[in-house]
């Protein structure tokens, strides 16, 4: 096991449908020291990369990103989640269903921000179904930028997020993929890599 599968048998709660909670270290109390280890492994895994623009989506995916941005000295930009219908212009706009809390999203990124020039890996926490990381990459292509790749913290293997985005011929790494999780038990089995 690795550093990241390690801590979340330790620390990581298995709920009722298909919720790996992980707040006491990646998405609610943060353990820098561990988005420390996370951003020398993505730097690792992107080697040769030319990456200058980390994006993610609040609010989970700010504080990794924030950390793994220090490994590729790039800034990051991170989408917002809005109601408003009225920002068309200066923004570009996807729409987004959000797992956890079951409704849909605009997520919104200001043109200032993502330009033609950029490289782009995209951040995230989790890795579900793959609308979260749909909605970033649409964005990037709407910005004419390059998507250099894609760093997760958690893929849920068991659901079709994974495959989708690996299938559009993305460079998608995720430190940990659960393969299996039981909630009665709070047995976690993660997929060889
Ligand atoms: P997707 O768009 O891939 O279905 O879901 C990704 C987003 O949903 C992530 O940004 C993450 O915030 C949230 N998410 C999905 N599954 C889980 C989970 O099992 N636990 C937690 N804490 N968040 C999740």
């Amino acid at each position: 096991m690795n550093f990241l599968e390690e801590r979340i048998v330790k620390d990581g709660i298995v709920k009722e449908g298909n919720v790996l909670k992980v707040d006491s270290f990646l998405n609610h109390q943060m353990d820098i020291h561990l988005f420390e280890q996370m951003g020398e492994e993505f730097k690792r895994r992107f080697a040769g990369k030319n990456i200058n623009k980390i994006l993610t989506i609040e609010a989970s995916g700010i504080g990794i990103a924030c950390i793994v941005a220090k490994y590729f000295d790039a800034s990051v930009v991170f989408a917002k989640k809005s109601k408003s219908i009225n920002i068309e212009g200066e923004m570009y706009v996807a729409e987004v269903e959000s797992f956890t809390h079951k409704c849909k999203n605009q997520v919104i990124v200001s043109k200032k921000f993502l330009s033609p020039d950029d490289h782009v890996l995209i951040i995230d926490d989790f890795l579900a179904n793959g609308c979260a990381l749909q909605g970033l990459i649409s964005i990037v292509h709407e910005a004419g930028a390059t998507v250099e790749g894609i760093g997760i913290a958690i893929e849920k293997g068991f659901q079709p997020g994974g495959r989708i985005i690996r299938n559009f011929g993305f460079q998608l790494e995720s430190l940990a993929i659960v393969d299996s999780m039981d909630a009665t038990t709070g047995e976690i089995t993660f997929r060889e890599q």
